[in-house]
């Protein structure tokens, strides 16, 4: 009985499918009433899952809600917290090989520390072609750095590449060290990307939350806001990807400062996003913004907030499939292509719509591994194949750039 007693007692991810628009308009109103549960994946159409975290407390009462409504459901997460624990003493083993052994494993999840202090490793590894920049600094103080990589020039044509603007998308920051990496190593072996950088420059953040980042290490693994204080309210962040000026405060955002879409006081609100705004039009010669999230694999183009084609839909869609066609190549990782709105959900104040819409033509956005097994808790032994898969299909993207100046 104590054992049974226990198993009631965990956190689980729950994944809902929906047959009929009245059972998304079900769940629906139970993501607008129930504000402890985490929507991995939203309500929107039934033809993607839905993906649920809910908490101990109110599992058997959402489970029978679901049933009463003849919603079908599957756990796919059963013991959330054994994996939260089994990833958290992974990073406490290789903290300490790491430390014995004074090398970087891209093959583990680091802290924001941890992360700076091997941004500086490749710098001084690349002096030539690396250099540290600091953007300014997030609501808690804490510096934004993007790592430039450039071979000369001034304002040369180049490519923005972001990862882990929604901090518990872990691998996507995870992806960003392990590319900024390849890149350094591949220039001058690879020719492809050394024309490349004799050409254009590239840009990474790859801490582009790094209040969230350093929150969902120490106190709340599932956060995926900035930290910033909500005036009138307990709860604290604002959805970066949100908060852009392009459609803001439209459709797929909310209002609601407990909600983790909520798109902030106005645009530009979080220090976060005006940092990466102020950086891309002071520099003017951007041609591709490329944005890291994790997870659902796809790979999407504007608009979020319309679900009109954008001018350019024929081009940006052929340059993603062929794109994606690189990647599953690799592992046969499959793919969705389309833009945000028609492939997932509209979506207002997102960073690709307003890159493009500030004349930026190759914006995309990257969700990467997996389909919902592991969600955000992708094990870190998936972070290599996936940021080599990865790197396919971002090399095809900036190959495409440099050959189609404009
Ligand atoms: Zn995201």
């Amino acid at each position: 009985h104590e054992r049974m007693n226990v198993k009631l007692l965990l956190d689980q991810v729950i994944r809902v499918n929906v047959q009929t628009e009245d059972q998304i308009r079900v769940l629906q109103d139970l993501e607008a009433d129930q504000e402890q549960l985490d929507f991995w994946l939203h309500p929107v159409s039934t033809e993607l899952p839905i993906d649920i975290r809910v908490p101990s407390s109110i599992l058997s009462s959402v489970k029978s809600y679901l049933q009463t409504h003849s919603i079908s459901f599957s756990v796919i997460i059963d013991d959330l917290q054994e994996l939260l624990d089994k990833e958290n003493a992974e990073m406490k083993m290789n903290q300490m090989k790491e430390r014995s052994t004074k090398s970087f494993n891209f093959g583990a999840y680091h802290t924001l520390d941890s992360i700076y202090r091997w941004m500086d490793s490749l710098v001084s590894q690349y002096p030539h072609l690396v250099s540290k920049q600091e953007i300014g600094r997030s609501y808690e103080n804490r510096p934004m750095y993007v790592l430039k990589f450039s071979t000369g020039g001034s304002k040369r044509p180049a490519i923005w590449i972001d990862t882990g603007i929604h901090s518990r998308e872990w691998v996507s920051q995870a992806t960003g060290v392990w590319t900024a990496n390849k890149i350094a190593s591949d220039y001058g072996r690879d020719s492809s990307l050394t024309s490349l950088l004799d050409s254009m420059d590239i840009y990474m953040l790859i801490l582009a939350n790094p209040d969230g980042y350093v929150y969902s290490h120490t106190s709340d693994r599932m956060w995926r806001k900035t930290r910033s204080r909500n005036a009138g309210s307990v709860c604290r962040g604002v959805d970066p990807n949100r908060n852009w000026n392009a459609g803001f405060g439209g459709p797929g955002a909310s209002r609601n400062p407990c909600s983790d879409s909520y798109h902030g006081p106005a645009a530009h609100s979080e220090v976060e996003v005006k940092n990466v705004v102020d950086l891309i039009k002071n520099h003017g010669n951007f041609k591709s913004f490329i944005s890291v999230h994790a997870y659902s694999q796809l790979l999407m183009y504007p608009y979020g907030y319309s679900c009109n084609p954008v001018a350019h839909q024929p081009e940006l869609d052929s340059v993603g499939r062929a794109a994606v066609q690189k990647l599953t190549s690799l592992y046969g990782t499959r793919y969705k292509v389309g833009s945000i709105c028609r492939i997932i959900y509209q979506a207002s104040g997102g960073s690709i719509d307003w890159s493009y819409n500030l004349g930026i033509k190759y914006s995309y956005a990257f969700e990467l591994r997996d389909t919902g097994r592991y969600g955000f808790i992708l094990p870190a032994n998936q972070i290599i194949p996936t940021a080599s898969e990865t790197w396919l299909a971002l090399k095809h993207i900036m190959e495409y750039v440099r050959d189609h100046p404009y």
